[in-house]
């Protein structure tokens, strides 16, 4: 199995977010991050690997939107569109999912669409959605103990 490592250099990573599930069977949180790569492997490529990363930590495709052990989606690739009948770029729920957009602009906070519009207003959008950095848990048991 080859890792993120091995077909891209990882720029930045996010704080964790937990969120509750949306949709499918009774099942616990979600924790959430995302990660900038830079990378040489075209889109699909990028894909194949990110379904063999998932593959490799159990995951397993029975129920639609249950439990997994890991879901590795792309959200963006620069500004490329794309719609083929495995992938779709950017990612079509980036704009509705407070769980993708908190994570997605702490690592890239001028993200843009391939028409060239800013990610960054979506958020008011979402706003009203549960979501909880963990990082914030961390510092407030800082803070509480100095
Ligand atoms: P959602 O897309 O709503 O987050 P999901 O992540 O639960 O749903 P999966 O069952 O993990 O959906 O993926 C189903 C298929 O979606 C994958 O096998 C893949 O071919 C396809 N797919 C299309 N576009 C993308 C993308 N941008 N990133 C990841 N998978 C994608
Ligand atoms: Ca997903
Ligand atoms: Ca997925």
């Amino acid at each position: 199995m080859r890792g993120l490592r091995a077909v891209s250099s990882i720029v930045a990573v996010s704080s964790v977010y937990e969120s509750a599930p949306v949709g499918g069977p009774e099942q616990g949180p979600y924790l959430n991050a995302v990660a900038l790569i830079d990378t040489a492997r075209p889109p699909a490529a990028l894909l194949r690997n990110l379904l063999l990363i998932e593959r490799a930590r159990g995951r397993v495709r029975d129920t639609k939107w249950g439990p997994r052990t890991l879901d590795l989606d792309l959200l963006l690739y620069d500004r490329v569109s794309l719609d083929l009948p495995e992938l779709t770029v950017p990612h079509p729920q980036i704009r509705n999912r407070r769980f993708v957009l908190d994570p997605l602009l702490e690592v890239w906070p001028d993200a843009r669409m391939p028409d060239g519009s800013a990610v960054e207003p979506a958020v008011g959008t979402v706003a009203e959605q549960p979501l909880r950095r963990l990082e914030d848990e961390v510092l407030g048991a800082e803070a509480a103990r100095t």
